[in-house]
């Protein structure tokens, strides 16, 4: 075949110069290959031309014909000859994996007669510019996102620790604008010079890590702590370390949060075992007078049978009924208490004068005390207005007061009960008493329930540590309260204060 073409005679040379109209056409081409995908279609709605874009296109979206296979052409045609000019018809494909809307716009192209026999189509091109700024914008947001679920702030730092980003976050954490802080050391934040020193330490490595306490200040000068997690930074093109970013962690309110809980805990703990002690010194308690109730009434029994003496038998009599009061007063202190914390008791009020109010309570006290051999001074004046109170429960508060006084107190010492008006309109009943006193640390203890100070030395003065707890409870059920002062070895000052709003 070869061999043949070559004995055919040569064509006379033609110049080899493309003329104006093959340039214009050349040209042409070239540039609708760089310009958008485009097309024309004949009346009858089949391809007739179209560029390298709109091929390229076609066989993206796997189309023989291209995206005019997607277009309603006939209807295109048939509005073209209605209106006349450009119509905007877009065409969602699914191109990459991704769904996209390409806009083609078609121009009607006419014949002489002004008849549309044709349309000239036109896809803009899908604008990678803008398409990645979406993503970018879709990749940021989903950081932002992520960044604060996760974190409260995070940073960046030049080789130096210098802040070289910060985000916006800081500002309602730490009070601070980014831009302040943008070119200062991170160290600035640490609240003193052993944090500062600290994270330049944990940063010397360049190595990644987590977790580092940092007691920052905030711009008002609040100490906030924060767990600092990081890892160094490189140069992608030449690989020199550039820096570390990270994230940091406010953990100021968990911290608190954990604190309260453990001292919450701490306190149930104590609470319980001065419940357990209670336990074990009522049963003391409790065993004492009913042994005596026991003991006494045996001998009753027994000397009844054998005609005894009126007077003894008086006695022992005395004797049970005193231990059984002893016994009910116990009780009744427990039951009240119950009753108060779990807000049964209310208040029986009326209105009472002081002298009438304390009567029964010195008449009660007084064998006691001078049994003790101390001195009991009552300082109660005669103008004082008339009180409005719960007789019970306030001569409970005296009775409880005036025991503690005669119980702490060595013989030929000195109580006063007294009572006196207070600056701001409310009035006080006061004991005092100069005896043992209270040591300084347990001065706030002693008005929790159960609490007796150095059980063992309590034990030896009786009781089950009720009595503060109960009378404290009984003067803020009136709206008033117990003040309580105290010194060891010279004596203690305690006071019922009843508002103003209980005097008539
Ligand atoms: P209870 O009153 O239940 O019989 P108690 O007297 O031990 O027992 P509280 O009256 O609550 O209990 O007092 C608690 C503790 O406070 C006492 O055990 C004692 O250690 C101390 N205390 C109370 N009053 C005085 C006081 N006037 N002088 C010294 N210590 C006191
Ligand atoms: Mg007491």
């Amino acid at each position: 075949m070869r061999e043949k073409l070559r004995l055919v005679k040569p064509e006379p040379v033609v110049s080899r110069q493309p003329t104006a109209e093959q340039i214009k056409q050349i040209f042409a081409q070239r540039l609708f290959d760089f310009t958008s995908p485009l097309y024309l279609v004949d009346k009858d709605g089949r391809l007739t031309w179209c560029n390298l874009p709109y091929r390229q296109l076609g066989e993206r979206l796997a189309l023989r014909d291209g995206v005019v296979e997607l277009l309603p052409i006939d209807a295109l045609l048939n509005e073209a000859e209605d209106r006349g000019r450009v119509i905007r018809r877009d065409i969602a494909v699914t191109l990459d994996g991704q769904s996209q809307i390409l806009y083609a716009h078609h121009v009607p192209i006419a014949d002489k007669q002004g008849k549309t026999n044709g349309l000239a189509g036109l896809i803009s091109p899908v604008d990678t510019a803008t398409k990645i700024a979406a993503d970018l914008a879709v990749a940021q947001e989903r950081f932002d996102d992520i960044v604060r679920l996760t974190s409260d702030w995070v940073w960046e730092v030049d080789p130096d620790l210098n802040f070289t980003m910060l985000s916006d976050r800081i500002t309602k954490i730490l009070g601070f604008l980014p831009q302040e802080l943008a070119g200062r050391p991170l160290g600035a934040l640490a609240d003193g010079e052993a944090g500062a020193i600290s994270l330049r330490q944990r940063f010397a490595p360049m190595t990644p890590f987590r977790d580092h306490r940092l007691e920052a200040l905030t711009k008002s000068g609040e100490t906030r702590l924060f767990l600092l997690s990081g890892v160094p930074t490189f140069s992608a093109a030449t690989g020199a370390h550039t820096g570390f970013r990270g994230t940091a962690n406010d953990i100021t309110d968990l911290v608190r949060r954990e604190h309260s809980l453990i001292l919450a805990k701490e306190a149930a703990e104590i609470a319980n075992r001065a419940k357990s002690d209670f336990l074990a010194n009522m049963s003391h308690e409790l065993r004492t007078p009913l042994n005596s109730i026991i003991g006494f009434a045996d001998l009753l029994a027994r000397q009844v049978s054998e005609m005894p003496a009126r007077n003894q038998a008086t006695e022992y009599a005395q004797d049970i009924q005193s231990s059984a009061d002893q016994l009910l007063t116990m009780i009744n202190d427990i039951l009240d208490l119950s009753k108060i914390e779990s807000g049964r008791l209310h208040l029986n009020e009326e209105e009472i004068s002081v002298p009438m109010l304390c009567d029964p309570v010195i008449r009660s006290i007084q064998d006691r005390a001078r049994a003790a051999d101390l001195i009991l001074a009552i300082e109660i004046p005669n103008d004082l207005p008339l009180i409005l109170v719960d007789h019970r429960l306030t001569r409970q508060i005296l009775v409880n007061l005036l025991s503690n006084a005669v119980k702490f107190t060595p013989a030929g010492g000195r109580i006063a009960l007294r009572a006196f008006r207070e600056e701001n309109g409310g009035l006080v009943l006061e004991i005092e008493d100069n005896g043992i006193g209270i040591p300084e640390k347990d001065v706030d203890r002693v008005l929790e329930p159960f609490i007796q100070v150095e059980s063992h030395r309590a034990r030896r003065y009786g009781g089950t540590g009720l009595g503060l707890a109960l009378s404290r409870r009984i003067a803020e059920l009136h709206d008033g309260r117990l003040s309580l002062v105290s010194r060891q070895d010279h004596g203690t000052k305690v006071g019922f204060h009843i508002p103003a709003s209980r005097l008539c």
